[in-house]
């Protein structure tokens, strides 16, 4: 629903006109602007330059000259430690601002953008650590002529895209490691939340970036994203967003053979066992369910319930769900904001009728809200879910949360890993042997043990089978995006030849 007047916490805001970072300098697009429209306010927040496929190729170039003729890749890590240090004091300084953004333009609640900021800047500062740590090796036990050195360098210019539900939480996952690395970008924000990015491209000038290192690209998938897939200039591609897309950033990349980091989807088990402490499961569920409008790859919407406590578990979650806060995300209190599009709120409802007809029951909500701004659903269980229902398969990506029960670990098990996503999982028992049976049986990249979508700069990130490829996050992170070298290095006469002397 579209606004008619402004909403009163808008009452002096001016919708903001940003431009695009290629080669150091702002530049305008050449088309007519793309205008987000706030999914929780219904007015025009921000206009964005239509990127086209030639900007795309200036910045692929911008990056290309600024890897190949330096100075990033050539500086000490020190220095580019030193940088990124700045920016994540730059990120703190500017964090309001970036919520803000982050808040109207995605739709989350205000209170929960900040919180993603300052996790935010946590992982530049982890970065800019690693930046100083990373490292080859060396063998010195080749025999006495030979010294083996592997050497890490920068993979080169990298393509960062990234979606929507996390603007700057997302690609705050991704660039400061490959910046670490020493490597150049281009960057390309959702269309529809792009504001916070391009802000932190005026950070990262300010903390010394050098130009043509970063930059950022404003426009749809098909028209910037993917010429930054197939360009034979760029060396890696860093992507988060729907599997479908993700395969075919694949395939684009398989034409020129370029390395691919993928984040994808999920459809996240939580296995609860009679043993567990109730109590502290059900917060948990609520919080997994409704957190970011459930618009969330990690989102814990299947839960997998022991038969013998199902009924009893599900009031529970319906109760304290029907008490969750719904609505201005500019709302310091609010807890699950707007839904991201009208056609996105649409495919939602769809996913809940079909479920009914297929044969669950709404437990809860099942309806979009009607709060007079933007487009809002309320928080929705449902229950007598079976394993293969489209809704107990798929990512709904909203406030949807499907029941599901077994009898047997064994079975528990078996549905938890009857998908084709891998990306997170939990378990709740009291019981270690249980825990650690289902932490190490379900196929997942992140499996919690009585606890749910806990994260650290620390703790790797991504998914088994189609929710991704490689790792975000964690010790290795910088290493993603570089390449090894071998130099193998001969001292003294060569023996050994191959022809007769
Ligand atoms: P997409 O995969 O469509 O978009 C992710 C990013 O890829 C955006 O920047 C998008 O640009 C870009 N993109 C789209 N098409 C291309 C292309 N042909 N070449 C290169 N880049 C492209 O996700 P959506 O944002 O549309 O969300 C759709 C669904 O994806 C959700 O409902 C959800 O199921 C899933 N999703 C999963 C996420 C996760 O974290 N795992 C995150 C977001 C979505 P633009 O949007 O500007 O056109």
């Amino acid at each position: 629903m579209t606004a008619h007047v402004k909403p009163k916490a808008l009452e002096n805001f001016k919708a903001r006109d940003f431009r695009m970072l290629i080669d150091g300098v702002w530049t305008e697009g050449a088309g007519p602007a793309l205008e987000r429209v706030a999914p929780g306010h219904g007015i025009v927040v921000s206009r964005y330059p239509a990127g086209t496929k030639a900007d795309a190729e200036r910045a692929i170039a911008a990056a290309r000259k600024a890897f190949d003729h330096g100075p990033w890749p050539t500086m000490t890590g020190a220095e580019r430690s030193n940088i990124l240090l700045k920016a994540a004091d730059l990120i703190a300084a500017r964090a309001d601002e970036l919520a803000f953004l982050d808040c109207i333009e995605s739709g989350k609640p205000i209170s929960q953008a900040k919180g993603e900021l300052g996790g935010a800047a946590d992982i530049w500062r982890y970065a800019a650590a690693l930046a100083r740590d990373l490292h080859g090796e060396s063998y010195n036990t080749l025999g006495e002529g030979t010294l083996g050195v592997v050497l890490r360098e920068a993979i080169g210019v990298v393509s960062i895209i990234t979606p929507w539900n996390f603007p700057f939480l997302i690609v705050s996952q991704k660039l400061p490691f490959a910046l670490a690395a020493g490597c150049t970008t281009v960057v390309k924000p959702s269309e529809l939340t792009s504001g916070s990015t391009l802000v932190l491209g005026e950070i990262l000038i300010e903390a010394g970036v050098p130009a043509g290192v970063v930059n950022i690209l404003t426009g749809t998938g098909p028209e910037v994203g993917a010429p930054m897939t197939t360009h034979p200039d760029v060396d890696m591609i860093s992507f988060t967003g729907s599997t479908g897309v993700g395969r075919l950033t694949m395939a684009n990349a398989a034409q020129t053979l370029k390395k691919v980091s993928l984040e994808l989807g999920g459809k996240n088990p939580q296995i609860v066992f009679p043993d567990a402490n109730l109590d502290e499961f059900i917060d948990a569920a609520v919080f997994g369910a409704y957190f970011n409008a459930g618009e969330c790859c990690n989102a814990g919407s299947r839960l997998i319930l022991h038969k013998s406590i199902a009924a009893e578990v599900t009031a529970r979650i319906a109760d304290l769900a029907s008490k969750v806060k719904v609505g201005d995300p500019l709302d310091p209190t609010t807890q699950l904001g707007a839904i991201i599009t009208p056609q996105h709120l649409e495919k939602i409802g769809t996913f809940v009728i079909d479920a009914a007809k297929a044969g669950a029951s709404v437990a809860l909500g099942g309806e979009a809200l009607d709060l007079g701004l933007g487009q809002f659903m309320a928080p929705t269980i449902l229950s007598g879910v079976l394993p293969d229902m489209a809704v107990a398969r798929e990512e709904v990506f909203g406030p949807v949360l499907s029941v599901l029960t077994f009898e047997t670990t064994e079975e528990a098990i078996r549905i938890a890993n009857a998908i084709d996503y891998g990306l997170s999982a939990s378990v709740w028992s009291r019981d270690f042997d249980t825990c650690l049976t289902i932490g190490r049986k379900v196929r997942a990249g992140t499996v919690w043990m009585n606890t749910f979508m806990d994260g650290a700069s620390e703790l790797p990130f991504g998914g088994y089978r189609q929710s991704g490829l490689g790792r975000e996050l964690g010790r290795h992170a910088v290493e993603d995006y570089t390449e090894t070298k071998t130099l193998n290095m001969h001292m003294g006469a060569r023996t050994g030849w191959w022809m007769p002397r």
